[in-house]
């Protein structure tokens, strides 16, 4: 069995400031070379900060501990020159909205070929060509003409599409996609979950896709890990998770999905707000939200039950196949 592309172990990230956020805490998570994981929950729950320290998108203010290793790459320990061909060369990112992450000031061609040139040290023709190539992969109407465009004249649909060709311009054996898809029309967002799941496959790429939509989560992933207040609390493989949810927050999740659900159906929402992480936990944090808290919930943090191939839960009641429903 080939060793995992990504293996990350006990990550932490702390932002220090007026007050300490705890944004990670001790996060564990491995991903197959040609997988799809899906990183899901609530905003504030430390999936987009999982992805940013993988990419070492860091402010000042982080303090990282704990291990990630990219390809075999010891991440954390990357400074200078090794730092930047990682980005963009090993590793690369789609954001959920192109138009910042992309330059105003300069064509889709050059933004894509400049990419081309830095990593791989071909000439500007050499990279053109490359750049016009990912733009027909990413299936881009009249692509030589786009190549000549702007980012601010093309939709949003057509600017996501440029920022996975830039993303992938380079071959990186890992993408991170942060939702990717939020901003756009519901029509657009399927279009592009099926274009990165297809390039993807071409490419045998990695993929760590973060969102907070449980349809798009079912849609693209092979194994969905579900984030709450800076920690894992449950993974399997997506089909497993969907079957048999065991986290009460997870279980929250689905029932409060709108996707596939008969009109007049009453759909449950998940009362109260997440933690806001100015300490370390030290009991369960789900546990002012949960219906099935008891006071041992609250007497300290509940270890990751580990069953099955690769299925993990965070909760007392893991092992209690008779708990549904949230
Ligand atoms: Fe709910 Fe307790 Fe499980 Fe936390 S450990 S999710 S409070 S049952």
């Amino acid at each position: 069995m080939s060793p995992p592309l990504v293996e990350i172990e006990n990550l932490s990230v702390r932002f220090k400031g007026a007050k300490t956020i705890h944004a990670i805490n001790e996060v564990s998570l491995t991903l197959a070379q040609g997988e799809m994981l899906v990183l899901l929950g609530e905003s504030g729950s430390g999936k987009s900060v999982t992805l940013k320290a993988l990419l070492r998108l860091m402010p000042k203010s982080a303090e990282i501990g704990g291990a990630i290793r990219v390809n075999g790459t010891d991440v954390l320990s990357l400074t200078g020159r090794a730092l930047q061909e990682y980005r963009g060369g090993e590793a690369s990112m789609v954001f959920q909205e192109p138009g910042l992450a992309l330059d105003p000031v300069y064509t889709v061609g050059q933004q894509i070929a400049e990419a081309v040139m830095r990593h791989k040290g071909v000439d500007r023709a050499s990279a053109m060509a490359t750049a016009l190539d990912m733009l027909q992969k990413v299936k881009i109407p009249s692509p030589e003409r786009r190549l000549k465009n702007y980012p601010h004249e093309l939709s949003g649909g057509m600017r996501q599409r440029v920022m996975i060709a830039l993303a992938l311009a380079c071959r990186p054996k890992l993408l991170l996609a942060d939702e990717p898809t939020t901003a756009l029309d519901a029509t657009v967002q399927i279009q592009i979950l099926l274009l990165l799941r297809e390039l993807q496959r071409e490419f045998g790429m990695g993929v760590i896709f973060v969102t907070h939509d449980i349809g798009v989560a079912v849609e693209i992933s092979d194994r969905i890990a579900v984030m709450y207040a800076g920690a894992i609390v449950e993974e399997g493989t997506t089909a497993e998770i969907i079957k048999d949810p065991r986290h009460p927050y997870t279980q929250g999740l689905l029932a409060a999905n709108l996707h596939d659900v008969p009109r007049g159906t009453r759909l449950e929402a998940i009362s109260g707000a997440p933690p806001a992480l100015e300490a370390k936990p030290e009991s369960c944090s789900f546990a002012p939200r949960c219906r099935h808290a008891m006071p041992a919930c609250r007497a300290g943090l509940p270890p990751m039950v580990a069953f099955g191939q690769g299925r993990r839960v965070a909760c007392l009641l893991a092992k209690n196949t008779e708990m549904t429903g949230a």
